[in-house]
């Protein structure tokens, strides 16, 4: 088995032309417009929350979002959190939302004073299962006045929160059945899918609201940021003023109409962003072509390599090989680590941490297994 692992951490290397250095996870790449745009926005003195480059940014992600609007945001949680208040999530309320993801998935749901249920992701997708989604609201919801309702807490259930692992879409068509027989707003966490589509339409143009990350390790980087994307022209537009200090446009005086975020993507971080995006059909080119080098290696060496489902387009923004067993994931991440070649598993389950602990969740069975076998890979456009 070791020897096995030898040969594949030899393909990664020879996949990435790096015989001895160390092999990072994913890294940025800049080698477009970048130093020029960023010099352009120190020239221009615009180097804060308002400046031709944010302008810009919003313009190229509602084309490539394939939205009406696009509102830049200064990191994807804080896109997540505006998103979630903007379909009505309040102090009290609840978000249904998966266990196997990144932590900010919950995080954002917390800061609008809420509380999530942690529901199955489905094994193909390991996104939100629909049909977990359809079980949990037979068994525990309820149509009232104003809404669906938990029986079991007697909070309303505000939204439903679905996130697109590694850039592998959900199962959207069923997802958004499920959640129009109960009227629940969808807001997708794509935080990790930006040009990943599902049914040649774009994640994150799907629900009410769909939010994208650009932080150093996703697909294309502003450093940090992040953006709200939306075909409702009345959310966007109160999105930015909410995240924009909530300030009644006027050339001198300052007068806010109630309690904002300074959550505005910075000028400087938009300069970046704009090379980047530039840049985002060559990355995704790029990756696709590693994704299939390391689809036939895999294949042929018996290991699962991950592949987009039909009816979908990948971004393949972080790659991941499913082991056989947790033992032999912790072996594979042991000896591809000490050797330099950077590996991960996925997360570990949100509800084992301390501050999630006590919240409602389902069985979580395949969340379990692909817990226990699931390690990404370096995936880094090359
Ligand atoms: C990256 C990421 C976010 C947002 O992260 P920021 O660093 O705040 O931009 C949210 N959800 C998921 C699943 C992510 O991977």
């Amino acid at each position: 088995m070791t020897e096995s692992f030898q040969e594949t951490i030899n393909k990664i290397r020879e996949a990435f032309g790096q015989p001895e250095s160390f092999i990072p996870l994913h890294e940025p790449r800049f080698r477009g417009n970048e130093k020029k745009y960023l010099n352009d926005a120190i020239d221009s003195t615009f180097v804060s929350s308002v400046g031709a480059y944010v302008d810009k940014v919003e313009m190229m992600l509602s084309q490539i979002a394939q939205t009406e609007k696009a509102v830049a945001t200064v990191n994807g949680t804080a896109g997540i959190q505006i998103a979630l208040k903007m379909v009505g999530v309040s102090e009290g309320e609840e978000v249904i939302t998966q266990a196997l993801t990144f932590i900010a998935t919950a995080n954002a749901i917390k800061h609008n004073g809420a509380v999530p249920v942690f529901l199955d992701v489905d094994l193909d997708t390991m996104g939100l299962s629909p049909d977990a989604v359809s079980n949990f609201l037979e068994e525990f919801g309820e149509i009232r006045e104003n809404g669906v309702y938990n029986k079991k807490t007697n909070r309303r259930i505000a939204a439903c929160l679905p996130m697109h692992t590694f850039g592998f879409p959900v199962h959207l068509d069923k997802l958004i059945l499920v959640c129009e027989k109960w009227n629940l707003p969808i807001v997708e966490d794509s935080a990790e899918s930006l040009g990943s589509t599902y049914r040649n339409k774009p994640t994150g143009s799907f629900g009410t609201l769909g939010v994208f990350s650009f932080n150093g390790n996703k697909v294309v980087t502003s450093g940090g940021g992040g953006v709200i994307v939306t075909n409702n022209h009345s959310l966007a537009a109160r999105a930015k003023h909410i995240t924009t200090t909530a300030k009644i446009p006027h050339p001198y005086e300052y007068v806010h109409d109630e309690i904002g975020f300074n959550y505005r993507l910075p000028n400087l971080n938009a300069a970046l962003l704009c090379a980047q995006l530039e840049q985002l059909d060559i990355f995704l080119k790029s990756k696709r072509e590693l994704a299939s080098e390391y689809q036939q290696y895999f294949s042929k060496s018996g290991i699962h390599f991950r592949t987009e489902l039909p009816e979908t387009t990948a971004n393949y923004w972080l790659m991941c090989i499913e082991l056989e067993t947790r033992k032999e994931r912790d072996l594979f991440l042991s000896a591809s680590n000490s050797a330099g070649v950077m590996t991960r598993p996925i997360w570990q389950l949100l509800t084992r941490s301390a501050m999630y602990s006590s919240c409602q969740k389902d069985e979580q069975k395949n969340a379990t297994f692909l817990e226990d076998r699931i390690v990404n890979v370096p995936s880094s456009a090359r």
